[in-house]
C-alpha cells in the first residue's frame, strides 16, 4: 500500500499478542507494507497508521491464546471474578479518557463516546458475577446411590470481529463473558478506529488478565480469514454488516466452529395516532440521527399510521433545524463526522436517487453548513413518501437519513416490518397498553421498544435481532453470552458401597 506525504510520521497502532504490542511490531518489520490509514473523521486528516495482521501474525496471536488456555481455565472462578472486578473499576476511572480515544478515530461526540463506555462497562458488570453464572445443576439420589450434575466449561481459544461502530462496546459484550468463563481470546477490532482495542488490552492487563489470555490482531479480512481457518479456534463471535455476516457464519461454521454473528438493520419506529407527537418526535430524531445514524439500533424508518404523518414531520423538522453539528470533541456539539470520507458520499447518494424513485425530500442534509469543510460530515435528512422497492427504504444506509413510511393502519404497518429482510431492532409509540402489547405479540423482530426509541437490552438480558440481522442460535451477551462460551458437561457419579455391588451386564436404568 503506497504511503502519501501526508501519511509520514504518523504513528503506528499495531497488535497486542501474548500480553504486549512489542512482539507484532518486531514482526512488521520481517513483513512491512500491510497497513491502512486511521482517519480523524472530523478534520479529514490521516492521523495513524495501522498494521494489518499477516497470517503467521494471527497464527502468532492463537498460539499465545492456546499457551495461556490451561492456566487460565483452571484459575479459581474467585480470582477471575476478582480480575473482573478490577476491570470495572479500571474502565470507570479511565471512562473518559475510552471516550475521547473512540470521538478521535470513529468521530461520534463526546458524551456519547462516554454513553458507549458505561453500556459497554454494563457487561464487565455482568462477568464480575461469573461464579454464580456458572453454576450447575445437580440431582441427588437420580438412581440408587448416583447424582447427576451438568458443568460448564470454556471452548478453548475463541474469536470476536468488531464493527467500528462500536470499538469499545462490542469488544466488551463479547471478551468480558469469554474471558470470565476461561477461555482465552482474540480481538479482531475494525481497521477504521483501532487504538480503543489496545487501551482495553493495556487495563486488562492491568486488571491482572495474565499475558495471552487476551490477544489483538489489528487489520482485514487477511485476519478474520485465518481465524475462520484456524484449527485451533473454537468459535467466533461476529458483529459487523449482513454479507459479511452471513459469510462468516457460513465459513465458521463449515469448518466446525460455534459461530454468532450479527448483522445490518432496518430499524422501524411505528407511531400510532394516539401517540405522543412531540414524545415521538424527540425519540425519532435522536435514534435517527443519534452517532449520525451509525448505530445498528438507529431508527432508519418511521411508520406513521393515519393522519399522525403531518404533525410528526413537522415536528422532527423542527428539531433538526436545531442539531448541533460539529466536531465529536468540541462541547455542545450533538452529532458528528461519518467515518470516512467515501462512506459520507455513499450516504448523500441515497438522497440523489430518492427523488427519482419518488420520495420527497422534506430535509436534505447535503446542503447543511458543516459540510462544507474537511471532515466527513453530512447534516440529517428526512424523507417522507418512502416506499418498499425504493433503494432508500431497501437498503441500510448506515447515516443520518430518516425515512418516513405513511401506511392507513396498524395491520399495513406491522405487515411492513414483517415483511423486512432485517429484523434488530424495532419500536412502537402509543398511548395504548392494548395496541403496544398486540405489536409485541405480532412483531417479528428481536428487540422491541415500547415507547423507547433504543431498546438495547441490559446486560443480564442478550442482544439479538432475527432474520438477516442474526446468524446462529445464541444472542450476544447476558446469559446467552455465557453459554455460548461455554459447554456442558453431564456427570453421573457413584461412590462405590463394595455392599452392594455386583456384575450387571444390562443396560443401566434409573431404580
Ligand atoms: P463490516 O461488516 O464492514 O466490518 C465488520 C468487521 O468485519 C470489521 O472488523 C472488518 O474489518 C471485517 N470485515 C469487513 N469486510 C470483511 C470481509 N469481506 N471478510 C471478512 N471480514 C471483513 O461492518 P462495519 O462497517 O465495520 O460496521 C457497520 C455494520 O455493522 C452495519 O451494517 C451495522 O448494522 C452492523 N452492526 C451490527 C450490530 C448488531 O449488533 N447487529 C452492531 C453494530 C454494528
Amino acid at each position: 500500500m503506497a504511503i502519501l506525504a501526508s501519511e509520514i510520521g504518523l504513528r503506528t497502532i499495531s497488535h497486542w499478542i501474548g500480553g504486549g504490542a512489542r512482539d507484532a511490531i518486531e514482526t512488521n518489520k520481517v513483513a512491512p507494507g500491510r497497513s491502512g490509514v486511521v482517519w480523524n473523521p472530523a478534520t479529514g486528516q490521516p492521523q495513524a497508521r495501522v498494521d494489518f495482521a499477516s497470517v503467521d501474525d494471527v497464527d502468532r496471536a492463537v498460539a499465545a491464546a492456546k499457551r495461556a488456555f490451561p492456566k487460565w481455565r483452571a484459575t479459581s472462578l474467585s480470582r477471575r471474578s476478582e480480575i473482573m472486578f478490577r476491570m470495572r473499576e479500571l474502565v470507570d476511572q479511565n471512562r473518559r479518557k475510552l471516550a475521547e480515544t473512540i470521538t478521535l478515530e470513529h468521530g461520534k461526540t463526546l458524551p456519547d463516546a462516554m454513553g458507549e463506555v458505561a453500556r459497554g462497562l454494563e457487561n464487565v458488570e455482568f462477568a464480575c458475577g461469573i461464579p454464580n453464572l456458572l453454576k450447575g445443576g445437580f440431582s441427588e439420589q437420580a438412581s440408587s446411590g448416583i447424582d447427576v450434575y451438568q458443568i460448564r466449561q470454556p471452548l478453548g481459544v475463541v474469536a470476536g470481529i468488531t464493527p467500528f461502530n462500536f470499538p469499545a462496546m462490542v469488544p466488551m459484550w463479547m471478551f468480558a463473558n469469554a474471558i470470565a468463563c476461561g477461555n482465552t481470546f482474540i480481538l479482531k477490532p475494525s481497521e477504521k478506529d483501532p487504538s480503543t482495542s489496545i487501551y482495553l488490552a493495556e487495563l486488562l492487563q492491568e486488571a491482572g488478565v495474565p499475558d495471552g489470555v487476551f490477544n489483538v490482531v489489528q487489520g482485514d479480512r487477511v485476519a478474520v480469514d485465518r481465524l475462520l481457518e484456524h484449527p485451533d479456534v473454537s468459535a467466533i463471535s461476529f458483529v459487523g454488516s449482513t454479507p459479511v455476516a452471513k459469510a462468516i457464519y457460513e465459513t465458521g461454521t463449515r469448518n466446525g466452529k460455534r459461530v454468532q454473528a450479527l448483522g445490518g438493520a432496518k430499524n422501524h419506529m411505528l407511531v400510532l395516532p394516539d401517540a405522543d407527537i412531540a414524545m415521538a418526535a424527540d425519540a425519532a430524531v435522536s435514534a435517527g440521527y443519534g452517532s449520525a445514524g451509525e448505530r445498528c439500533m438507529a431508527i432508519s424508518v418511521v411508520v406513521t399510521v393515519g393522519n399522525v404523518a403531518e404533525p410528526l414531520i413537522q415536528a422532527i423538522e423542527e428539531r433538526i433545524a436545531r442539531i448541533k453539528i460539529g466536531p465529536g470533541m468540541e462541547e455542545g456539539n450533538e452529532m458528528g463526522p461519518l467515518i470516512t470520507r467515501e462512506h459520507r458520499d455513499r450516504v448523500a447518494s441515497y438522497m440523489d436517487g430518492a427523488m427519482g424513485e419518488g420520495a420527497k425530500i422534506a430535509v436534505d442534509g447535503r446542503t447543511h453548513a458543516a459540510n462544507a469543510g474537511t471532515g466527513f460530515f453530512l447534516g440529517a435528512s428526512l424523507l417522507d413518501q418512502v416506499k418498499p422497492g425504493m433503494r432508500c427504504y431497501d437498503d441500510e444506509i448506515f447515516g443520518p437519513v430518516l425515512s418516513v413510511v405513511r401506511a392507513k393502519t396498524y395491520e399495513e404497518a406491522v405487515g411492513l416490518i414483517n415483511a423486512n429482510p432485517y429484523a434488530n431492532g424495532t419500536a412502537i409509540f402509543t398511548r395504548d397498553g392494548g395496541a403496544a402489547r398486540q405489536f409485541q405479540f405480532d412483531v417479528e423482530v428481536g428487540m422491541v421498544g415500547i415507547n423507547v426509541p433504543i431498546p438495547v437490552p441490559v446486560s443480564y438480558y442478550s442482544f439479538g435481532g432475527w432474520k438477516g440481522s442474526l446468524f446462529g442460535d445464541l444472542h450476544m451477551y447476558g446469559p446467552e453470552g455465557v453459554q455460548f462460551y461455554t459447554r456442558a458437561k453431564v456427570v453421573t457419579s457413584r461412590w462405590p458401597d463394595p455392599g452392594t455391588s455386583s456384575v450387571d451386564l444390562g443396560f443401566p436404568q434409573v431404580r
